[in-house]
């Protein structure tokens, strides 16, 4: 049983290395320059590629962090935001993750779970909409909903290349957990969210997003369609083709919450991030998930 106790200390997150202030959205170029410049500073374990291009041609890169990058075929991660791009705290987030990853990559327990698994962040889904603070994409399509799912085929989604990127790229990856980050609303939403009806892993889903939530002080935690029903999300998709127990972290009560509302909302992202994927090593090696949120290993959390 993995249990964790997160302990933030947060001093402010001041404008941080390589251009992404932590403060303030931003641009596509600067979440550009900053995943460029991860990669040129810890080389041996991060890469960044892209799953290609959106609509308007703009790039859809991710950055991969593992303890040794080049390893094929382990089991893996994928941390996605901004599918919606008026959903920009998403994108911090997923970055905020790559920055402690990376800077604690020799830390034990960040090592341990660099060494099991391989992380895939991939921080804008949907670039063209995120140019326009925009939910859909340039077609008017909202990503998130046109995945295919047990009541729709392959043929009758994926009408967004974007969506149709996703799925490439996860097709081809041995996903054993995933996060889409949203903002708009606080909690952890576990699949079906088309469906009423509970997965074969309800039990699993409900204590490792019970813990999430928890770690993060919130108290909403449940099957996304008791939340809200919607057809053709990413967690629907993941886990219908891979059974990966994927989740959407809702992270802020707002779209966009002014830029000095962000640090807590980042922080507490992070918090919840790193114990679902914690919870995923636990899950991985057959271990037993805790059902409450007593915590014992202690990570400290330095903004920089
Ligand atoms: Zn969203």
């Amino acid at each position: 049983m993995f249990r964790v106790l997160i302990i933030l200390i947060v001093f402010h997150l001041q404008s941080a290395a390589y251009g992404i202030d932590f403060n303030t959205y931003p641009n596509l170029k600067t979440v550009e320059n900053y995943l460029a410049k991860t990669a040129e500073d810890y080389p041996e374990i991060t890469k960044v590629a892209s799953i290609g291009n959106s609509t308007l041609g703009q790039k859809i890169e991710y950055i991969t962090i593992s303890k040794d990058v080049n390893t094929p075929n382990k089991e893996a991660i994928f941390i996605s935001a901004s599918h919606h791009g008026n959903e920009k705290p998403s994108t911090l987030a997923a970055l905020r993750l790559v920055d402690y990853l990376t800077k604690n990559s020799e830390d034990g327990n960040i090592a341990a779970l660099l060494d099991r698994f391989t992380i895939h962040v991939l921080p804008i889904v949907n670039p063209d909409g995120y140019l326009e603070s925009n939910r859909l994409n340039a077609l008017h399509i909202d990503i998130n909903r046109d995945f295919s799912y047990p009541h729709r085929s392959d043929q009758d989604s994926f009408k967004s290349i974007e969506a149709a990127l996703v799925k490439n790229f996860v097709d081809a990856t041995n996903l054993k957990g995933a996060i889409a980050i949203h903002s708009g609303m606080t909690g952890v939403l576990w699949p079906w969210a088309y469906s009423e009806k509970p997965t074969k892993e309800l039990e699993t889903f409900f204590n490792i997003s019970q813990n999430a939530a928890k770690s993060m002080g919130l108290n909403l935690f449940k099957q996304s369609n008791l939340d809200y029903p919607t057809d053709g999300e990413l967690i629907d998709y993941l886990y219908m083709t891979q059974k990966t127990l994927a989740v959407t972290f809702e992270i802020s009560d707002t779209h966009m919450p002014h830029a000095n509302k962000l640090n807590p909302i980042l922080n507490r992202s992070l918090v919840g991030m790193l114990t679902y994927m914690f919870n995923i090593l636990d899950y991985s090696q057959n271990m037993p998930i805790s059902n409450n949120s007593n915590m014992s290993n202690i990570f400290t959390i330095n903004a920089h």
